[in-house]
């Protein structure tokens, strides 16, 4: 009697197991970045991952007024002015319309001297 409830004991701890080869792999140090630059090491199944806002830098814990970016939109701002220099950089080394128009006019006396 005793051996048979041992037996089913076993049975159903075998049944509570963790399945093999469906669980993810358990990383022992997965760093968090915060957008503010703060970075925390813990336990997860990915090696990195990156974070709007942190305790850190979130206003219920700092008790400083901040725009709290939920949606990625500091982001995609930020994206967008660095867009932006990098074609007001381009466009410099491109001329104006009154340089090209001299250089055209100079062109032109050139051509009526010779
Ligand atoms: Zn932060």
């Amino acid at each position: 009697m005793a051996q048979k409830l041992h037996a089913g004991f076993y049975n159903f701890i075998d049944t509570i197991r963790m399945k093999k080869e469906i669980h993810p792999q358990y990383n022992d140090t997965m760093v968090i970045t915060c957008s503010c630059g703060a970075t925390l090491t813990t336990g997860g199944t990915k090696d990195a991952l990156s974070v709007e806002t942190c305790s850190q830098c979130h206003p219920a814990y700092t008790g400083k007024k901040k725009i709290v970016d939920s949606t990625g939109r500091v982001e995609r701002f930020k994206k967008l002015a660095e867009k932006a220099q990098k074609t007001k950089k381009s466009r410099k080394d491109v001329k104006s319309k009154a340089e090209k128009n001299a250089a055209r006019a100079k062109k032109q006396e050139k051509k009526a001297a010779a």
